[in-house]
């Protein structure tokens, strides 16, 4: 088998497995209970947060741990809602951009349906989030406060706001924009998004699920307070992630009953799953740089290949082989190396064929990989993503994602692009 789909999902490392392992067998204890047994869990527990927290170069009481990134959106998004109606002073406004994960999208369309102020603020044809757009809605969220307020102070007769003040006015906004796209795997400029974000006191989380681990993410530059991460998209098990709450952030509970992770999500502790995650997570961030730059020449030569073999293929997203111009993101020759897309991403629309059936062909062959188009009540609805970078709904349709990992060898390399020309020309007859 040819497993070209680790943006879906990775295999668990083997130092996951065997950090896991004695807490399935002989350390079951429960982190909550007071007898030395259990609070050997909740040390193993501790340990991973302080792990986890000094990657990211935070205090581990802004680490949360959750069952994976959906919850992690979930929460981020919910809590903001609820702390601000809660308060009953202004009305929320969630602003998001159109290709963000269904976690975050459906999760704003649920509020809307609620009566919430949501925003989708469009990208580029490479995916990158409209900057402008996105301080426009910041502004005129920002004068509609000030406006109103201005109205209450003179009825009042208050005296009117300093400069310093109006300009925090969209302090009721929650800012939701991806590090990094999940299909077309473009990276988001979170600096300039976090510096809008702060401009006008809006609260910003980013949901960084495939960016974790894989790229450089810098909390305090980008200004991020809130920070979703899943485990399994790093070689760590399933059903674990975390949410970054930044300190002094106060947000309302996500699941209620027991005292666990400080109040704000019940439930006793996935313990494996949590020391699982802590291994994963140092292994990937020890190794960072190292794989990214081996996948990121892996990638281009998957491009290129595929540019040279299949006659109308197209690159979906930022194409690595051409500096198009875009300014540095954080300085580092690392990331400039990547040009602004994930280094195992490689994601092409194929004219004239679905990329589903094309799917089925590679999997006859033991190719494992993802077309982006999603099944919605029963039918297939094409990416979301596709549209919201002005694809066609054929284009759509006809997209691919191949998401490798660095022991992907030139030879299987070869196969899979044999295996996609093979299947494209029997598709177009
Ligand atoms: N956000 C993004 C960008 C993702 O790619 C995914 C998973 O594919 C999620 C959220 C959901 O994460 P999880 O599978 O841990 O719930």
């Amino acid at each position: 088998m040819i497993y070209l789909d680790n943006a879906a999902t990775t295999a668990l490392s083997e130092s996951a497995r065997n950090a896991m392992e004695p807490y399935f067998s002989t350390q079951y204890g429960n982190p909550s209970s007071i007898y030395r047994f259990g609070q050997e869990a909740r040390k193993a527990v501790e340990e991973s947060r302080q792990s986890i927290a000094a990657l990211l170069r935070v205090s581990p009481r802004e680490i949360y741990f959750t069952g994976g990134g959906t919850e992690s959106d979930n929460w981020a998004l919910s809590s903001v809602v609820l702390e601000r109606a809660l308060k009953k002073e202004k009305s929320v406004h969630l602003i998001t951009s159109t290709i963000e994960h269904p976690a975050v999208l459906r999760t704003c369309a649920f509020f809307e349906s609620l009566g919430v102020k949501v925003s989708r603020i469009p990208v580029d044809q490479r995916g990158f989030l409209d900057l402008e757009a996105l301080e426009r809605a910041l502004q005129e969220e920002s004068s509609l406060q000030e406006e109103s307020s201005l109205r209450e102070r003179e009825e009042h007769s208050f005296p009117s706001k300093s400069g310093e003040e109006a300009k925090k006015g969209a302090s009721h906004c929650l800012v939701s924009v991806m590090a990094a796209n999940n299909e077309i795997g473009t990276i988001e400029n979170l600096k300039e998004i976090g510096h809008l974000a702060k401009k006008y006191g809006a609260v910003f989380h980013t949901d960084a699920v495939q960016a974790f681990g894989q790229i450089p993410l810098d909390i305090e530059e980008m200004q991020i307070d809130l920070l979703s991460a899943s485990s399994h998209k790093i070689h760590g098990p399933k059903g674990v992630g975390l949410l970054y709450i930044r300190k002094g952030l106060k947000l309302s509970s996500f699941l209620h009953g027991g005292a666990q992770e400080r109040g704000l999500r019940a439930g006793t502790e996935n313990v494996p799953g949590i020391v699982g995650f802590s291994a994963a997570a140092k292994e990937a961030f020890s190794s960072m740089e190292e794989r990214g730059r081996k996948k990121a020449a892996l990638r281009n030569l998957f491009f290129k290949r595929l540019m040279e073999e299949i006659p109308g293929v197209k690159i979906s997203g930022v194409n690595p082989l051409k500096d198009e111009g875009i300014g540095a993101l954080p300085e580092s020759p690392f990331f400039s190396s990547l040009h602004h897309r994930l280094p195992g991403n490689v994601h092409i629309c194929l004219p004239g064929v679905e990329g589903e059936s094309v799917l089925l062909l590679l999997d006859q062959k033991g190719i494992c990989a993802s077309s982006g188009s999603a099944c919605a009540s029963g039918s297939l609805e094409p990416s979301h993503v596709l549209l919201a970078i002005g694809k066609s709904h054929e284009e759509a349709y006809s997209g691919l994602r191949l998401s490798l990992e660095e022991t992907l060898t030139e030879e299987e390399l070869e196969y899979t692009v044999e295996a996609i020309r093979e299947a494209v020309e029997k598709l177009r007859g």
